[in-house]
């Protein structure tokens, strides 16, 4: 079993890491609480739910609420309906939501638990890849249709508890999500790392490989987070190749591209930005090879419009005076913050989508 202590403002909280740990997982929620609601999509809940609910053995019977699987679950009618069902199941400070899911069900049930009765204990279950970015590190939201996690809290699970034998069942697609994000880790903290993971290929890990990883993308996103909890500096590097992948995600619809394949291309874009400007020298090649060779949809490119990109990025949350806050890398593992103008983001998203 692979375990490790988050310290955040509120409480410190374990993230365990473990495969097949939904089949005992009475031994690891506390018998104090009362009540549970698990809160889950429907797509998971058809392969884990029967799992969970045996896992936690007599001494619970949870209650249940199913959401659809997909983005636009992070919605006001979701979080209006869970907190239906919160009431209807009269939880109360001793009760406990189990968030079982993938990043959608783990910022809808954490930001219901965070506001039900001003905040009520919860633990992430995490099913996705990706989910090892947002289950750590407390943020916790629904969309608006204005934009994406625009009500939201910062709020810390109990616990997260994740079995990485759900991770079997992934689609491709969000296996290249997860990695997507898990090699931004890497190339934030480590040359080592980045370039055993350029040895990997994504649609065949060992679940060994994956468990290294994920507890490594953890690591590197807690000592960020813990140094900076509400995002007034460093925590910012976590933005590494969000600003493009945002613009591309939104240009393309969403559902269309998978975030975390947004972010690998983004990466992409600011290695190339951060070799330009900062005369950073960087796997640049390594990576694009990378990219292509575990099929990632570089292809997009070639039919998205320069202007219109730079206009959704400019609308991204980190443009100031008129220059768009990029974050590149010295080196692997040295990012920073660079102000670029519309002129030099111009040029270079010309170069790089030719
Ligand atoms: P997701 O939760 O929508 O899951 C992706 C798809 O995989 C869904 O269709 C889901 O039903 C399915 N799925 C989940 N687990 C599965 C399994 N084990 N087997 C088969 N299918 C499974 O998406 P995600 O990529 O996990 O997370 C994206 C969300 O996370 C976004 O809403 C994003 O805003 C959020 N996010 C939040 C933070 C944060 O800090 N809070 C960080 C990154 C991303
Ligand atoms: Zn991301």
């Amino acid at each position: 079993m692979s375990s490790l202590t988050i310290h955040a403002n509120s409480h410190d909280y374990e993230v365990i890491i473990e495969e097949g740990i939904r089949h005992e997982l009475l031994n690891y929620i506390s018998s104090d609480y009362q009540k549970i609601l698990i809160i889950t999509d429907d797509k998971v809940s058809n392969i884990y739910l029967d799992d969970v609910i045996s896992g936690l053995g007599n001494e619970f019977d949870p209650h249940i609420t199913i959401v659809p699987a997909g983005e636009s679950s992070k919605s006001m009618k979701q979080y209006e309906r869970l907190l239906d069902a919160c009431v209807e199941a009269q939880l109360d400070r001793r009760s406990l939501i189990l968030a079982l899911g993938g990043g959608m069900v783990g910022d809808l049930a954490g930001f219901v638990a965070s506001t039900y009765l001003r905040g009520i204990d919860f633990i992430q279950m995490p099913t996705t890849i990706l989910a090892h970015d947002s289950s750590v590190g407390g943020k916790v939201a629904i969309n608006h249709q204005k934009g994406k996690n625009l009500i939201g809290s910062f709020y810390n699970p109990v616990k997260v508890i994740y079995d990485t034998g759900t991770l079997l069942t992934l689609p491709a697609e969000e296996i290249r999500s997860g990695y997507g994000e898990v090699i931004k880790h890497a190339f934030l903290s480590s040359p080592e790392w980045c370039n055993d993971l350029f040895q990997v290929s994504v649609g065949n890990l060992s679940s060994e490989q994956i468990k290294d990883d994920l507890m490594k993308g953890i690591k590197v996103k807690a000592g960020i987070v813990e140094s900076d909890e509400r995002e007034k500096g460093i925590r910012r590097y976590l933005n590494l190749g969000h600003t493009l992948a945002h613009a591309i995600e939104a240009e393309l619809g969403y559902g269309k591209i998978t975030h975390g394949e947004a972010v690998g291309i983004g990466l992409w874009f600011a290695l190339r930005v951060s070799q330009r400007k900062l005369e950073s020298s960087l796997p640049v090649d390594r990576y694009a090879e990378w990219l292509k060779s575990n099929h990632y949809p570089v292809e997009i490119l070639k039919n998205l419009d320069v202007d219109t990109l730079l206009k959704r990025m400019k609308w991204d949350k980190k443009t100031v005076h008129q220059k768009i806050n990029y974050v590149l890398l010295n080196q692997i593992g040295a990012p920073c913050v660079v102000g670029l103008s519309d002129q030099e983001i111009q040029t270079d998203l010309n170069l790089f989508i030719k």
